[in-house]
């Protein structure tokens, strides 16, 4: 009679539990979320780095775009973009930077005004905060987090800078988020030129400071989704970004400035100094002038002193671009600057 009922009783447990279809969601807190004495000690690590750059949060869509919906109908992607976006700049701030965002509620920004705005604030880095979709219609089983950088390799307009942000975001995000990066990249980021050849992202495109765009996870993936909804999530989310960024800087930015032009009667010499706390890897320094790869220059390693030198008269007003990084593998901020050889 017992064993009937327990029958019974089970048989009901499994009916209710098929009606109702109950879908757990899964994610970890990461373990510096998990105490107050872990959380602090991240800080005091961190914090002196983190402050040191400013930083602009775009939070993607928004106001009158709000037409990425989830397949429950649940998860608004402008919605889950703000809130990852909102706790992201909640935990810079915390460290003690200065955080500028596109929209900080559910407001229409155009693509254009958000580029204007990052480069108006000159913050040192612009983070735009998106959730992805597949190319095929009725896809609901692809997830992956990816980070993309603008322009590829070997392209002039390339920043090598850029691609290291996406690197350090794309690991801790993806590592917090529980995902993988995809199999269309080795590491989870990828240039825009994947999406839009020889064009890219127009926010990356039209943006001057170091950009970077991150796709979260598929709102249209069935179990994702309802991960994307849970601001326990964002949360995480953001942490995982914040994470990336913290590390990043920690290895410091290389900053070139052009210090001095020396014009002889026969030639002309353009300093530019290297600022860093950190050693240059002196086999990584580029230099183009007018977007020609150059090999004659000097580097003073003592003085991180960079020096090149022009015979030629007849250029007055070399555009000069150059890029090199520490022994941390971090690249230098982007630099270029029409140099005027004449007036000096
Ligand atoms: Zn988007």
């Amino acid at each position: 009679m017992i064993n009937k009922l327990f029958f019974l009783l089970a048989l009901t447990l499994v009916f209710i539990g098929c009606r109702t279809q109950r879908i757990e969601v899964y994610f970890d807190v990461p373990f510096e979320l998990q105490d107050t004495a872990s959380y602090n000690k991240f800080f005091d690590r961190f914090e002196n780095h983190i402050s040191n750059y400013t930083y602009f949060i775009d939070a993607g869509h928004g106001g009158e775009d709000r037409r990425s919906v989830g397949p429950r109908k649940l998860a608004v992607e402008a919605d889950v973009n703000l809130s990852v976006a909102l706790y992201l700049k909640n935990f810079l701030e915390e460290a003690g930077a200065k955080v500028y965002m596109t929209r900080t509620a559910d407001s229409t920004v155009s693509l254009s005004e958000r580029s204007r705005l990052a480069n108006q604030s000159s913050a040192d880095f612009f983070i735009s905060i998106h959730h992805n979709a597949p190319g095929r219609a009725n896809d609901n089983w692809t997830n992956y987090t990816s980070t993309f950088y603008h322009a590829q390799e070997t392209d002039y307009e390339y920043e090598p800078m850029e691609r290291d942000l996406a690197r350090y975001i794309q690991r801790d995000l993806a590592y917090a988020m529980r995902n993988s990066g995809g199999t269309g990249s080795f590491d989870g980021t990828y240039s825009d030129y994947i999406i839009f050849p020889k064009r890219g992202f127009a926010v990356l495109r039209e943006t001057n400071i170091p950009a970077v765009l991150v796709e979260g996870g598929f709102w249209t993936h069935h179990i994702e989704e309802l991960r994307l909804i849970d601001t326990t999530f964002n949360k995480i989310q953001a942490w995982g970004i914040f994470r990336g960024i913290a590390r990043y800087v920690s290895n410091s930015i290389p900053r070139i400035e052009h210090i001095k032009t020396i014009v002889t009667d026969d030639s002309t010499a353009v300093k530019f100094k290297v600022n860093d706390v950190i050693k240059i890897d002196s086999n990584s320094i580029t230099v183009f002038v007018d977007s020609v790869k150059q090999n004659n220059f000097l580097f003073e390693p003592k003085k991180n002193e960079l020096i090149l030198n022009f015979n030629n008269v007849e250029i007055n007003s070399p555009l000069i671009k150059i890029f090199l990084k520490n022994i941390n593998n971090n690249h230098s901020f982007p630099f270029e600057e029409t140099i005027h050889l004449l007036n000096n």
